[in-house]
């Protein structure tokens, strides 16, 4: 299963509008509720293995009950979460002796798979409430509604919701050989598939197209569709997919792609094991790593 997938919470999308019921769960002893600083959860653990530090209720007295968002329920246990800075200096002096805020993407590979997908809802959750503040609409304040599953515009009426961004992330390939690109913004040894963000009306095929055009200028063939993956950094859906090229023939934009290699099987799984002396691929977290793998072992 694709990290940041396999989140085993029921969202109870038809209880997180009753107010009573969100509130006696967000006081029930049992729940777990996740503050995250500046979008960074609470872990404990060290440096080869970390847990998401869940607090009980009490230990985050007083709550911050409107900007608790409600994550879901498993086991009969409620999962909530919220961000520090709605609480004074003193609590958040508090929580923060309880466990070490780390930023999400550098502590994935030391989460259990489930706790990883929690935390990733929890992290692109706060996130999206920290930046939608206003109404897009009218510009006027806007608050949590449904237990934080949206924001809610008191003078004109909007609901807001939580909006993701699709992207599109590839690996190219010709007959036995794949692509591999560094991007210019990259350091100089890490190299990944190509990745780009859907344009408005376009399709998720065609953004493949135009996106291998525009950055190594091939016309891709068949375009095969792979799995997706919760991105939230800060809020994207990546949408994995195999493109297929009759060409080999590079035309970079130099403005985005620095260099891309064509690499064999062997070379990609050397890549990929960090088996490659000066160069390094994507980690065991990231799609783009799913997507060579699966390519060089023939699947
Ligand atoms: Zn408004």
């Amino acid at each position: 299963m694709l990290p940041f997938t396999g989140n085993p919470l029921d969202r109870k999308a038809e209880m997180r509008v009753n107010r009573s019921w969100i509130a006696q769960r967000l006081h029930d002893p049992s729940s777990q509720i996740l503050p995250l600083q500046q979008h960074a959860p609470l872990f404990s653990g060290n440096d080869k293995a970390l847990q998401v530090q869940f607090l009980s209720p009490t230990l985050c007295e007083p709550l911050p009950e409107d900007a608790c968002i409600f994550l879901g329920e498993v086991g009969g246990r409620a999962f909530f979460a919220f961000d520090m800075a709605a609480l004074d200096v003193a609590a958040q002096n508090r929580i923060s002796v309880l466990g070490t805020f780390q930023e999400l993407r550098a502590a994935a590979p030391l989460l259990p798979p489930e706790e990883l997908a929690i935390a990733a809802q929890a992290k692109a959750l706060t996130d999206w409430h920290a930046h939608n503040r206003f109404c897009s609409r009218c510009g006027a304040a806007t608050f949590p509604g449904a237990a934080g599953s949206k924001r809610d515009c008191p003078s004109c009426h909007t609901e807001h919701f939580p909006r993701l961004d699709p992207a599109v992330i590839m690996l190219v390939t010709n007959r036995d050989r794949c692509l591999l690109a560094r991007n210019a913004k990259w350091t100089p040894d890490f190299f990944s598939t190509l990745a780009g963000f859907v344009e408005p009306g376009e399709s998720l095929e065609e953004a493949v197209r135009r996106e291998v055009y525009e950055e190594v200028g091939l016309r891709a063939g068949r375009v095969r569709y792979f799995a997706s993956q919760p991105w939230p950094f800060p809020a994207a859906l990546m949408l994995g997919f195999f493109a297929e090229c009759d060409s080999d023939v590079l035309t970079l934009d130099e403005n985005e792609i620095a260099e891309a290699h064509w690499l064999a099987k062997a070379d990609a799984a050397d890549l990929l094991d960090g088996r490659t002396a000066g160069r390094r691929g994507p980690a065991p977290h990231a799609i783009a790593h799913y997507l060579i793998r699966t390519w060089v072992l023939g699947q």
